[in-house]
């Protein structure tokens, strides 16, 4: 590879616009992600981080604007949505568990109803990424009989199941007991480390500084400011991310 080809981009937003009837909540958007680039996004409450990242696997449609995912242009109809959503994964603030499946069921049903994987290499796949979570003893169990933060890792591993290009955290930690935060984000690190292309929502300012390639502040349906962690928080240049940062800490 040559110095002057760039890197493939993970996600390409140019001039994306929201809309929940009158009210934008997304305006005219400009965001791109390099393959392999950690993002963090963080704002007050309201201004769109999830709506954002929403957008990415369709979850929310748009109303103007273009959005690519891994050179999958979404907004061009046909078959894209269901490809692009077998390579974005996501994990929300709320675990969304199957409570009548156990941790190795939920991990196998999206290969298996997707036809991605038959039952033996569906059941490989989830007792590898358990693994990987470190919960590979809790397969048999179901998620009520977890704490938050070993659901949290449940929700991680079935995303990954589907092996996904890129993955989606929208605030993964805020609905946690302080004491599980940690083992929550040191599995997010990992992933991070292993070169996952990441978007995170997430306040958590210690997970940003230490695995973040750019953190983007919005406010009001807009990213307002955006930088490398060191930058961002260390020179921050509008007042409103002065405040914001002075509010959080
Ligand atoms: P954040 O994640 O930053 O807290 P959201 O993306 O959830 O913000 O919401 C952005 C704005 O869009 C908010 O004002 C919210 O009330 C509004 N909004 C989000 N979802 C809907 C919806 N389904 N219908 C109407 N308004 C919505
Ligand atoms: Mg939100």
């Amino acid at each position: 590879m040559t110095m002057a080809q760039s890197k493939q981009l993970a996600v390409e937003m140019r001039g994306v616009s929201k809309f929940f009837g009158a009210f934008q909540a997304l305006k005219a958007i400009d965001l791109t992600v390099e393959t392999g680039e950690r993002i963090v996004i963080c704002g007050p409450s309201g201004s769109g981080k999830s709506t954002l990242i929403r957008t990415i696997n369709q979850l929310e449609t748009i109303q103007s604007g273009t959005i690519t995912v891994d050179g999958i242009e979404l907004t061009a109809g046909g078959d894209n949505v269901g490809k692009v959503r077998r390579e974005v994964g996501m994990v929300f603030q709320q675990f969304n568990l199957f409570p009548h499946l156990t941790v190795l069921q939920n991990c196998m049903l999206a290969p298996l109803k997707t036809g991605r994987a038959n039952k033996s290499s569906a059941e490989a796949t989830a007792r590898k990424y358990l693994e990987r979570v470190k919960i590979p003893e809790q397969a048999d169990k179901f998620p009520a009989q977890l704490s938050g933060g070993q659901q949290q890792r449940v929700a991680i591993a079935r995303a990954l199941c589907m092996e996904p290009r890129i993955m989606l955290f929208d605030e993964p930690t805020s609905a946690l007991d302080p004491e599980m935060v940690k083992e929550v984000l040191d599995t997010m690190i990992d992933l991070a480390r292993e070169g996952m292309t990441m978007l995170c929502v997430t306040h958590e300012m210690e997970f940003a500084r230490a695995v973040a390639d750019r953190v983007i502040f919005m406010e009001a349906g807009a990213i307002i400011e955006q930088g490398a962690p060191e930058e961002f928080f260390g020179n921050p240049r509008s007042e409103r991310l002065r405040n914001f940062l002075g509010q959080i800490a």
